[in-house]
């Protein structure tokens, strides 16, 4: 996979593919941007080329270092994330890569290590990480991924190269869906679409993880019931969270998701029939206010709210705001 397969966000690409072919190499990036924008996936390419041992453009893709990458079995390469078992990543985690890291590199003439939202880390770990990166090995490049620069520290952040990615337009993120998934149908294709709106990982997640698909089909199913003033449904809608609280969550964003096209069809010419049918059941300041309603339950949701009370109040905020009309 080189630079080529990376989709819109030129002017990072830009800045990378020059880092990694030319002489000047940072000794840390920080990738940021939502979830699904392919923070990873870049970095990945990046530290390929990096590694790479031949070509004019790198990565080359063909030379012994680019194979043994593409393998996973890099000797000079180092993925650091949170274990799945644990709320942070460590500072022990930390340490064993500083002991790694001051043994030169095997093969390239680099280390290239890759910290995975590095939000996760905790307090000793990100000062653990910080004495590393004001000395940094000379042949060390340390590439962090973050879901925004707030959640990095200000003396970590200080020392990076920003990267930052963002959606891509919709046409692009069409023809990649295309590409990348020619055996889904076009329906299909079109869902995962509008689902992602130019985050191509999300449109991934919404064609290969059918628990994504479900929980996008209940939040459409709510505002269908509720568009349609359908009591009933809007309940049944919501009653399967209340034990669930991840689930909630999901169904919130879905839902906020949904009334943003709904939001875009007021004043643009769209292809989202499912959003315009919505918007001819609703007003634009209804939507702006269910929009709310959405954004308090989060927001009660990630203060640790009760979740029955919660779900209570968020169904009594959209009925009432049904009924102002
Ligand atoms: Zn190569």
């Amino acid at each position: 996979m080189g630079f080529d397969s990376f989709r819109g966000n030129p002017a990072a690409v830009r800045l990378l593919r020059m880092a990694a072919n030319g002489r000047r190499t940072g000794h840390a990036y920080l990738f940021f941007g939502t979830e699904g924008t392919g923070k990873r996936t870049l970095a990945g390419i990046f530290a390929q080329a990096l590694l790479c041992g031949g070509g004019e453009e790198k990565p080359c893709g063909r030379c012994l270092a680019c194979r043994k990458f593409e393998k996973g079995v890099h000797p000079d390469y180092a993925v650091l994330r949170k274990p799945p078992d644990r709320a942070f990543l460590t500072v022990d985690q930390i340490r064993a890569l500083r002991e790694a890291l001051y043994i030169r590199p095997n093969e390239a003439d680099r280390r290239v290590v890759l910290i995975e939202n590095c939000e996760t880390m905790n307090a000793p770990a990100a000062n653990a990480l910080l004495k590393i990166l004001e000395e940094p090995p000379s042949y060390a490049v340390f590439l962090l991924t973050a879901s925004s620069q707030r959640a990095v520290p200000e003396t970590i952040l200080s020392r990076c190269i920003p990267v930052e990615l963002f959606e891509v337009p919709l046409s692009e993120a069409e023809r990649w869906l295309a590409e990348q998934f020619p055996s889904a149908g076009p329906e299909e294709r079109r869902q995962a679409l509008l689902y992602g709106g130019g985050n191509l990982g999300r449109s991934r997640a919404f064609l290969e993880d059918p628990a994504v698909r479900q929980g996008y089909e209940r939040a459409a199913a709510l505002a269908e019931a509720l568009t349609s003033r359908r009591e009933y449904d809007v309940l049944a809608a919501l009653a399967p969270l209340e034990g669930d609280r991840g689930a909630f969550d999901r169904l919130l964003r879905d839902f906020d998701r949904i009334l943003a096209r709904v939001a875009v069809c007021a004043f643009a010419g769209t292809q989202d029939p499912e959003a315009e049918a919505l918007a001819r059941r609703i007003s634009p300041l209804q939507a702006a206010a269910l929009h709310e309603q959405a954004g308090a339950a989060r927001t009660a949701l990630s203060f640790n709210g009760n979740l029955a009370l919660t779900a209570a109040a968020f169904g009594a905020g959209l009925r009432s705001v049904m009924e102002r009309g």
